[in-house]
């Protein structure tokens, strides 16, 4: 079939409907701007759908409700204190404007998707990342699909599923259109087609983790070969396009190693050694989990938990990338996993324990992470997951302008082409505090939708903090300055 067969045209085309699509989607429709979405699957929600669906924001009506003080200042200060300790292991920089950007617009962000009709559970606690509670959990990580699903019919936008952008079209240097093929995840025969864009294409492809290649390419030795365990469409299409047309690519050597278990299950879990003894806060920072599983003896560890959470998180355990294990009680358990039956048993007794004291840390390792049901590892049969090192997501993306313009290497503005969410390298290496990556995917998605509809973010009165060197935005573009309040 022929491409011109397929031709169409609309003032916005989005490539990927992640949280950052269908922000930047639904915010250009309802300005006004005829929008085509392409997503390669045949739903909506991207990573976010399958994530633990944490997310940070400032000064948001939660953290008011609850009598939390915050400012996005002090949002920006533990994103730039988080990237400085990942400095040294990756050499990555924050874009300290962007960053400033988003932190000022998350409140908005909240908002936005509560009007969707997200709903949030509760704070989580990240004391030793967020200075403060504004981490929430999503109610329920479908919501990401259903709701934006629904609000983007509602708002006329033009989303067509199994189609993978290919390529980008470019007219005297601008971007005009996308050139898109069926996905391989397409039932159906196989199409070729052309969507173009009167007023630019948005890249909002995700990661490029599920790419093995590209993988091996930014990240060293055998970690490129770990598991990775969201969705498989995440291969860097939308920086290779990008790419060749010159996109500044930064941050890609970080595609950070982290145990493979779902925040939601590490609430509700304790993690033993081969002695079925505890050996560090389960809740602690990503690359510090790591570290102790490097550490713990023959580096063989299991999440414990009991059936209610093997009911109530069953869809997570199911994505782990080593079956789980179970016995009618501990001591089998500790048979099936080849530790001293006693010393799980204590181990647990001692961690329900702490549960059941109302403790808001744990005298052995300091944990503050605890469970959201307030029940410790109760209810046989017992369970075991072992854990694994792998991966979830990259930080590398474009170097972008507060409008989500894509830079090209020399500084300049690549006309008609945008970027955001995983696409975008700025903001991402701070993922380490947790709950920051849908946020802000979401938040530049609106903001790139709001650009390429015609509407510049406002123009603040005061400059946020100097931007390092390789995130100064082009002379072409002036900087809108970022009012950050205190
Ligand atoms: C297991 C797991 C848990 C996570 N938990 C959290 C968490 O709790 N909090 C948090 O902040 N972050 C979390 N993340 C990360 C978060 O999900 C992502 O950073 C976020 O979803 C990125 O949003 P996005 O819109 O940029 O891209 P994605 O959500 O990755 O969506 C990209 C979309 O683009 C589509 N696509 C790709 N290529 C093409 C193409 N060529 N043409 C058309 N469509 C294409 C994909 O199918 C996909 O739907 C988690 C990730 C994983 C894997």
């Amino acid at each position: 079939m022929s491409a011109s067969e397929f031709k169409e045209r609309a003032d916005v085309v989005v490539v990927g409907g992640g949280p950052g699509g269908c922000a930047a989607a639904l915010t250009a429709a309802r300005l006004g701007a005829e929008v085509i979405l392409l997503e390669a699957l045949d739903l909506v929600g991207g990573n976010a759908a399958r994530s633990t669906g944490y997310m940070a924001f400032a000064d948001f009506e939660a953290q008011r409700a609850a009598g939390i003080a915050d400012s996005p200042r002090g949002y920006l200060a533990d994103m730039q204190a988080e990237v400085a300790r990942q400095r040294e292991s990756y050499g990555v920089v924050l874009d300290d404007t962007l960053a400033a950007c988003y932190a000022e617009e998350s409140a908005a962000t909240y908002r936005f998707l509560v009007e969707l009709g997200f709903r949030f559970n509760r704070f989580v606690p990240r004391p030793g990342q967020h200075t403060t509670d504004r981490m929430m959990d999503v109610a329920d990580v479908g919501m990401f699909s259903r709701c934006f699903g629904s609000a983007l019919q509602e708002a006329g936008v033009q989303v067509r599923h199994h189609r993978r952008a290919r390529r980008l079209i470019t007219e005297g240097g601008s971007v005009v259109g996308v050139r898109w093929a069926s996905s391989e995840e397409s039932p159906g025969a196989k199409e070729l087609g052309e969507c173009c864009a009167n007023s630019g294409v948005i890249l909002a492809a995700g990661g490029y983790q599920a790419n093995f290649q590209l993988r091996s390419r930014y990240q060293p030795g055998h970690l490129s070969n770990t598991p990775y365990l969201g969705i498989h469409t995440d291969r860097g299409d939308g920086h290779l396009m990008g790419q060749a047309l010159g996109g500044d690519l930064i941050n890609m050597t970080m595609i950070p190693p982290l145990v493979m278990v779902a925040s939601a299950l590490v609430e509700n879990s304790i993690a033993v050694d081969a002695s079925g003894r505890r050996f560090h806060d389960e809740a602690c920072p990503y690359d510090d989990r790591v570290r102790a599983l490097d550490e713990a003896s023959g580096r063989r560890a299991y999440y414990i938990f009991d059936a209610e959470t093997a009911k109530s998180r069953a869809d997570l355990i199911g994505q782990m990338p080593r079956p789980a294990v179970s016995a009618p009680t501990l001591e089998g358990l500790a048979r099936e996993i080849d530790c001293e039956p006693s010393a799980l048993r204590s181990t647990v007794e001692r961690w329900n324990a702490t549960v059941a004291s109302g403790l808001r840390t744990d005298p052995d390792f300091g944990r503050m992470v605890f469970p959201a049901e307030g029940a410790g590892i109760v209810r046989p049969p017992f369970w075991a997951s072992p854990m694994v090192v792998g991966i979830n997501f990259p930080a590398g993306g474009f170097r972008v302008s507060l409008n989500c313009g894509v830079f090209n290497v020399f500084g300049e503005v690549i006309p008609g082409l945008f970027a955001v969410g995983d696409c975008v390298g700025g903001i991402a290496p701070a993922i380490g505090l947790g709950g920051v990556k849908i946020s802000s995917a979401v938040t530049l998605g609106r903001i790139a939708g709001r650009a390429v509809a015609g509407k510049q973010p406002p123009t603040p009165a005061e400059p946020a903090v100097t931007a390092p060197a390789d995130a100064t935005p082009s002379t072409d573009e002036p900087s809108p300055r970022i009012p950050i309040v205190g």
